[in-house]
């Protein structure tokens, strides 16, 4: 999609520092880091979020991005981590491609905000 941030990261338009890479996924540093370890794992093709991901026909991406997000957590996060999917209005999404929050490098509060 030519009017999505996430895309125009995935495509080089944007710059970004890749930390993992591969035909479905990518992973970058969020630009603004809730936690010392602030990372985000997306899938390289647009999908606007996961609901949209799980109501289409399937394909292995959802698996690929949670698998990524759960090995970059425990490689940079070995104290624990979050996993987070942010989901439409009311879920806090801010950017319309579906994307994993990993957290980490502190210890997360509950509830979240
Ligand atoms: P959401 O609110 O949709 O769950 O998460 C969007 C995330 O993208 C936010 O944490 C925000 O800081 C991050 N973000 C927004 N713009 C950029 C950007 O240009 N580069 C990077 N690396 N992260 C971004
Ligand atoms: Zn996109």
């Amino acid at each position: 999609m030519s009017d999505c941030l996430f895309c125009k990261i995935v495509a080089g338009e944007i710059p970004a520092e890749t930390l993992y890479r591969d035909d479905l996924v990518m992973a970058i540093p969020d630009v603004n880091p809730q936690a010392p370890i602030h990372l985000l794992v997306m899938p390289v093709r647009h999908a606007g979020n996961v609901a949209e991901l799980a109501e289409g026909e399937k394909d292995a991406t959802i698996a690929a991005v949670f698998s990524t997000a759960a090995l970059l957590g425990s490689r940079h996060a070995p104290g624990g981590f979050r996993l987070v999917a942010n989901t439409g209005k009311d879920g806090g999404q801010t950017v319309d491609h579906f994307h994993v929050h990993v957290l980490g490098g502190r210890q997360m509060d509950w509830p979240p905000g």
